[in-house]
C-alpha cells in the first residue's frame, strides 16, 4: 500500500517561499525589558569601561524597589539565614569548599588582583571548537541538518523507501581524543599516568549554548529529518505536517523495523508529549477548527482523527487511515474532489490536512457535561501556623495579584449608582469564575456577590458529613464584577484569622465539601496548607519521624506512598467530576506534611504541588506570588481525556505521568492539564514494520478550555522506518530518551527500593552504550568508551538523574523526595533537562555586551559553565538555575565594587546583604542591568515555577549546601563525579561486551577508577 499523500506541487516541501517563515526571525522573541543598553547612550560597543568597577557608581542608585508592598513581617521567628532541610554533612561541604580557600591557596591558579573584578575572561571549555552535531554555522535554513542533509524532496516525500541513501553521517570527525592529564583522581598512581581530562568530556553547557545560538537565526522545520533542538533551546518551529517537538518528541526519529533491532539500541521507543506547550513568538497559532455537529472526520475503525497523512483516493470518495489502513468512505459533508495527482483540491485551505497540530471544536457527544468556563476555587488554610508564619498573608496577596495584577483600586459604587461602572477586566480568561473558602477546624464559605456591601461568611462545621454551605451559583462569581468584595475579603482575611488561631487544620472533609461545589461543572481547586492536617476525619500523622536509617528499608518505601483510603476516594471523585487540584504547601519550620498522602490527590488529578520546604516570610512571598499568578493565568484546561494511537505493527505499551488510568488500555484521565503538563508513552511491536512505509503517531487530548470550549487537540508525528539499528541511532532524541527514563524511574518509587531504581538506571545506561558499541559503532579499539553522537551528554544527564532528590542515595526527607519525584513525572522535556543539569553562569566576568540584545535582536547570554567547583573562580559570583530554584552564590572575597554595582550603594560586603533578598534592586549600573536581563531571560524559559533569587553567600547562608548539591559534575556524597561515572560506565560496557554480567554499585567507584583508568588509553568519546 502506498502512503503517498502529496505530489511535489502540494507537499510541505514545496510551500512557496513566501509562505514559509523567514529563515531569520525579523522580530526578536526577546526584548530587553529593563534598562536600555548604555551603548545606545553613546558608549561604544565592546569597549570595556576601564575602572567601571573600581569606584563608586557615577549615578545615584535608586532605592531597592518594594517587591510586593508587603506589611512588616508577622513572625518574629525568621531565621536570619535560611535553614536547609536535610543538610549534608558539614565536613563534606567544607572539604569541597576547602578547595576555594579564603587565602586564595586553593586548587585554582592565583589571579592578579585586577582580575577579581567583573571582566574576567570566561575560560572556554577546551572542546569549544567542537561543532554542534555537525551543523554548519550559517547554513541556509533547511539545507543542512544536524545529522546530514534535509530529507530529500521526492515525488512522494513520505515514502522514505525512495530515499535509497540514508542521510549522511555528520561530517565532523567522530569523537574527541581524551587528553590524559588531570589531577582529578587522587587514587591513581604515579605522575604522568593516564587520566581522563575533565575538560575533554562531553559538555552539556556547550551543547546547549551552541544549539541556542544556532536557533536564534534558524527555524526548526518539522519534516526535514533534523534531530529536534535540545529541549532547553528557545526555537521557532515550522509545522510542516509533523508536530513541533514542543508538543511531541520521539525517542527515535527513524524507527527500527523490528523489536530485535530496537533491542540492539537498548532504547525505549516512545513519545514524550506536552500537548498544551507554550508556543514561541513567531510560531503560527494552533488553528481551532469547527466541523459543526458532525465533529471532525475520523477513521471508523481506529477512531484516529483527520490528519495530513490520511490518503484520499477514488476521486476523493475514499480516505485511507494512516494509522490502521482502514479505507473509509468520505461523507458528503467532508467531500472534496482530488486533482489528477490524487491530492484534494482544497488541501491548501485545510489546516487539518497540512499541520501536525490542530484543535477541533467537538459536539455534544464528546461532552460528559455541558462545558462551562473554568471555575477556580481558592481554599485557603487559616489555621495558626499558616497565619503566624506569614503564609496566609503571602497567599492572599498572591491571589490578589493573580486576579488583578497591581491594580487593586475599587470602582466607587456610591457615587456612580446610576451610571454603568466601568469594570477593569480581571486577569483570568473571559467567563472564568472564582470562589473562596477558608478553613482551619471548620470551613468558611464566602459570598462575595457584588450585590452585598461586604463579603458574607457561611460556616460549615460538620466535618463528619461535610457539605457545601452555599450553592455554586452564589459561591462562584465573576472576578471583575465582584472585585470590591474580593479585594476586601483577601485583604482582611490574614488579620481576621490571626487572632483566632485554631492550632490545627482539617483537610479531607474540607476538600470533600469543596468538591461538592464543582461536581456539576468541573474546574480547579487551589488549596494552600501551612501545617500537617491533624484534625477531623482523614487526619494525618507524623509518619516520617526521621528515624529510618536507610532509604532502602520497607519502612522508608511505605513513607513514599499513601494508604489512606479517604484520600484515594477523594482523588477518584475529583477525577470523575473533572476537577483538578493544585496544592501550595509550606512547612515553616521544615516540618513534616505527609506530601506522599496529600500530593497524591494532586498527582492523580493531573494537578501540581508547590512546596516551600523552608518557608520564610517575606523572602518566599515573591516566588509564591509569581507561581499563583502563573497558575491561574496560564494556558490550561480541565475534565480531559488523553489517548495516543500508532501505526499498525506497533502498540501502546505504557504511559507515564501524573494522571489516572483505570485499566490497561483505557484513556488517561486528567482532571487538570496545563501548558506545563508532560507525559510519556512507550510502544511495543506487534510484528515487523515495513521499512517501505513510514510510522505514524497521533495523540489526542479531549479537554475543556478555561474559556469553556470542549475541544480535541491532535498532534501527529511521522517517522521513517529503517531495518538497521545503526540508522535509527543517528536520529535519536536525547531529551526524549531522558524524559522517559526519568518518568519511568520515579514512577517505581514506593514499590521498589531506591537502590534498585538507581541500579536499574545504571544498567540501562550501560545497556544503551554497550548496544551502540556492539551494533552501531565500528572500528574503535577496545580501550575506548564510545558515546553515540546523538547521546553525547546522555551519561551526564543520567548521572544528574541519579543525583536528583527523587532517587539519590543518602538521607533525604520523604516529603522532598516524593515531591520532586512527582514533579519529574509531570514535567515537560525542557524542565526535565534543566532539572537534570542546572545552568550555571558567571556574573563577575560578563562581557560588556552580554545581557543586552545582540545584532539579531536576541539577548546575548553569557556562555554557561560546567557545574563543577573546578570551574569556579576566586572572588566569583555565580547563578545556578535548575528551573525550580535559582541560587546566587557569592565567593567570600567578592569585590565590594561588584557588590555595590549589583545590589546598591552601601552593599559592599556579603554581610551587608539582606538574607531575605529575592530579587535584584533596579539600579542604573551596567552590571545590574545585565544581570536583571539575564534573569528575565531565564524566567522566560521557566515552567510552572516563579523565578526568585536565593542568596548563597560563601560561609554565611544555608543555601550553600544546595549550591554544592547542584554541582552535578562533582562527587557528592556517595554519588560519583562525572569523570568517575564515565570511567565506571566504560568498565561496565567492557564487561557487558565481553559477556560478563556487570553488577557495579556506586560504592565500587573508587575501585573502578583505579582498576580501569590505566586501561583507557587513547579513549574516544563520540562515534558514528
Ligand atoms: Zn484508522
Amino acid at each position: 500500500m502506498s502512503f503517498q499523500i502529496g505530489s511535489p506541487v502540494t507537499s510541505a516541501f514545496n510551500t512557496p517561499a513566501t509562505e514559509r517563515p523567514p529563515a531569520k526571525r525579523q522580530q526578536s522573541g526577546w526584548r530587553p525589558p529593563v534598562a536600555p543598553s548604555p551603548y545606545e547612550r553613546g558608549a561604544p560597543v565592546g569597549q570595556p569601561q576601564d575602572g567601571y568597577f573600581a569606584g563608586a557608581p557615577t549615578s545615584v542608585p535608586q532605592p531597592p524597589t518594594s517587591h510586593s508592598g508587603l506589611p512588616t513581617p508577622i513572625s518574629s521567628q525568621q531565621a536570619s539565614t535560611p535553614q536547609m532541610y536535610g543538610q549534608p554533612s558539614v565536613d563534606g561541604l567544607n572539604q569541597q569548599f576547602g578547595q576555594m580557600g579564603m587565602d586564595g591557596a586553593g586548587s585554582q591558579p592565583v589571579r592578579k588582583k585586577k582580575d577579581r573584578h567583573a571582566y574576567h575572561q570566561i575560560e572556554q571549555p577546551q572542546a569549544s571548537a567542537q561543532q554542534y552535531n555537525g551543523m554548519q554555522n550559517g547554513a541556509p535554513n533547511g539545507q543542512a541538518g544536524q545529522n546530514g542533509q534535509a530529507w530529500q524532496q521526492t515525488s512522494q516525500p513520505w515514502q522514505s523507501q525512495s530515499l535509497n541513501q540514508p542521510p549522511m553521517p555528520s561530517p565532523v570527525p567522530q569523537g574527541t581524543p581524551i587528553s590524559m592529564d588531570s589531577g582529578q583522581h587522587g587514587q591513581q598512581g604515579a605522575p604522568g599516568s593516564n587520566r581522563v581530562d575533565p575538560n575533554q568530556i562531553p559538555s552539556v553547557p556547550l551543547s546547549r549554548d551552541t544549539a541556542a545560538e544556532h536557533y536564534k537565526t534558524h527555524v526548526y522545520p518539522t519534516m526535514e529529518q533534523h534531530v529536534p533542538p535540545p529541549a532547553t533551546t528557545p526555537f521557532v518551529a515550522f509545522d510542516q505536517g509533523s508536530a513541533s517537538p514542543k508538543h511531541a518528541r520521539l525517542t527515535l526519529n527513524t524507527i527500527p523495523s523490528s523489536n530485535e533491532q530496537l533491542h540492539h539500541t537498548g532504547l525505549p521507543l516512545g513519545l514524550v508529549l506536552q500537548p498544551l506547550a507554550k508556543q514561541a513568538e513567531g510560531e503560527q497559532a494552533i488553528p481551532v477548527l469547527d466541523f459543526g455537529d458532525v465533529g471532525p472526520p475520523r477513521c471508523r475503525r481506529c477512531r484516529a482523527y483527520i490528519n495530513p497523512f490520511m490518503i484520499f483516493s477514488n476521486g476523493g470518495n475514499r480516505m485511507t487511515c494512516n494509522l490502521c489502513g482502514h479505507p473509509n468512505e468520505v461523507g458528503p459533508e467532508y467531500f472534496a474532489p482530488t486533482d489528477p495527482s490524487g491530492i484534494r483540491v482544497d488541501r491548501a485551505q485545510r489546516p487539518e490536512l497540512t499541520l501536525g497540530t490542530c484543535e477541533f471544536l467537538v459536539p455534544k457527544e464528546y461532552w460528559s457535561k455541558p462545558p462551562v468556563p473554568m471555575r477556580y476555587l481558592f481554599v485557603l488554610d487559616t489555621s495558626a501556623e499558616s497565619c503566624s508564619r506569614g503564609f496566609l498573608q503571602g497567599v492572599c496577596d498572591g491571589v490578589l495579584a493573580a486576579l488583578y495584577g497591581d491594580d487593586l483600586t475599587i470602582p466607587d459604587e456610591d457615587e456612580d449608582d446610576d451610571e454603568e461602572v466601568e469594570q477593569q477586566p480581571s486577569k483570568l480568561p473571559p467567563g472564568a469564575r472564582v470562589g473562596f473558602v477558608t478553613f482551619d477546624r471548620e470551613m468558611h464559605f464566602y459570598n462575595v456577590s457584588a450585590l452585598l456591601s461586604s463579603p458574607q461568611q457561611l460556616v460549615m462545621s460538620d466535618l463528619e458529613d461535610p457539605f457545601a454551605a452555599i450553592s455554586p451559583e452564589h459561591l462562584f462569581v465573576d472576578p471583575a464584577e465582584c472585585k470590591s468584595n474580593i479585594v476586601k475579603l483577601l485583604k482582611q482575611t490574614p488579620q481576621m484569622f490571626y487572632n483566632i488561631k485554631h492550632a490545627e487544620p482539617a483537610l479531607l472533609p474540607i476538600l470533600q465539601a469543596a468538591l461538592a461545589t464543582l461536581n456539576d461543572t468541573g474546574g480547579k481547586i487551589i488549596c494552600s496548607l501551612g501545617s500537617l492536617p491533624t484534625y477531623g476525619p482523614g487526619k494525618l500523622f507524623v509518619r516520617d519521624k526521621g528515624t529510618t536509617t536507610t532509604e532502602d528499608s520497607d519502612q522508608h518505601k511505605a513513607l513514599l506512598k499513601t494508604e489512606y483510603v479517604g484520600f484515594k476516594k477523594l482523588q477518584a471523585d475529583l477525577v470523575k467530576a473533572g476537577a483538578g487540584i493544585d496544592f501550595f504547601l509550606a512547612a515553616p519550620a521544615g516540618g513534616y506534611l505527609d506530601i506522599a498522602s496529600i500530593g497524591y490527590v494532586a498527582e492523580k488529578t493531573g494537578g501540581e504541588t508547590y512546596y516551600y520546604p523552608n518557608w520564610s516570610y517575606p523572602r518566599d512571598t515573591l516566588p509564591l506570588q509569581k507561581e499563583l499568578e502563573h497558575n491561574v493565568q496560564r494556558e490550561q484546561g480541565f475534565a480531559s481525556l488523553m489517548k495516543v494511537r500508532c501505526s499498525n505493527g506497533l502498540q501502546v505499551a505504557h504511559y507515564s505521568g501524573n494522571f489516572t488510568q483505570h485499566t490497561f488500555g483505557a484513556d488517561l484521565e486528567l482532571a487538570s492539564i496545563t501548558q506545563e503538563t508532560g507525559m510519556s508513552v512507550t510502544f511495543s511491536y506487534d510484528g515487523k514494520l515495513d521499512p517501505k512505509q513510514d510510522a505514524h503517531f497521533q495523540s489526542a487530548l479531549l479537554y475543556t478550555t478555561s474559556t469553556g470550549q470542549r475541544r480535541v487537540r491532535c498532534s501527529n508525528v511521522v517517522a521513517r522506518v529503517s531495518e538497521s539499528a545503526r540508522d535509527a541511532m543517528r536520529f535519536v532524541d536525547q531529551d526524549a530518551v531522558l524524559s522517559i527514563m526519568a518518568k519511568e524511574s520515579v514512577a517505581k518509587i514506593g514499590d521498589r527500593s531506591l537502590k534498585d531504581i538507581r541500579q536499574a538506571l545504571q544498567d540501562k545506561t550501560v545497556e544503551i552504550l554497550a548496544g551502540y558499541r556492539k551494533h552501531s559503532s565500528g572500528g574503535h579499539a577496545s580501550g575506548q568508551l564510545v558515546l553515540p553522537e546523538g547521546l553525547k551528554e546522555f551519561a551526564m544527564y543520567s548521572l544528574g538523574l541519579l543525583k536528583s532528590r527523587a532517587i539519590k542515595g543518602g538521607r533525604e526527607p520523604t516529603d522532598r523526595r516524593i515531591q520532586e519525584a512527582r514533579m519529574l513525572k509531570g514535567m515537560g522535556p525542557a524542565e526535565t533537562s534543566l532539572y537534570l543539569y542546572p545552568r550555571m553562569l558567571a556574573v563577575h566576568n560578563l562581557e560588556p555586551g552580554e545581557g543586552f540584545a545582540d545584532d539579531t535582536g536576541h539577548l546575548k547570554m553569557p556562555a554557561a559553565i560546567r557545574t563543577s567547583f573546578a570551574c569556579i573562580e576566586e572572588g566569583g559570583v555565580y547563578i545556578v538555575d535548575n528551573g525550580q530554584i535559582l541560587l546566587l552564590w557569592l565567593h567570600a572575597q567578592t569585590s565590594p565594587n561588584l557588590l555595590e554595582d549589583l545590589f546598591g550603594e552601601g552593599m559592599n560586603s556579603l554581610q551587608a546583604l539582606d538574607p531575605n533578598l529575592n530579587a535584584l534592586p533596579v539600579l542604573e549600573t551596567h552590571l545590574n542591568a545585565q544581570v536583571r536581563n539575564v534573569l528575565l531571560h531565564l524566567e522566560s524559559q521557566r515552567g510552572s515555577k516563579g523565578l526568585a533569587i536565593q542568596l548563597a553567600r560563601q560561609g554565611l547562608d544555608g543555601a550553600e549546601y544546595e549550591f554544592a548539591r547542584l554541582l552535578y559534575e562533582d562527587r557528592n556524597g556517595e554519588a560519583s563525579s562525572y569523570v568517575d561515572w564515565l570511567v565506571q560506565l566504560h568498565r561496565s560496557v567492557g564487561m557487558e561486551l565481553s559477556g560478563q554480567k556487570t553488577k557495579t554499585t556506586s560504592e565500587d567507584v573508587s575501585q573502578t577508577v583505579s582498576n580501569t583508568i590505566s586501561s583507557i588509553t587513547g579513549a574516544v568519546w563520540g562515534g558514528t
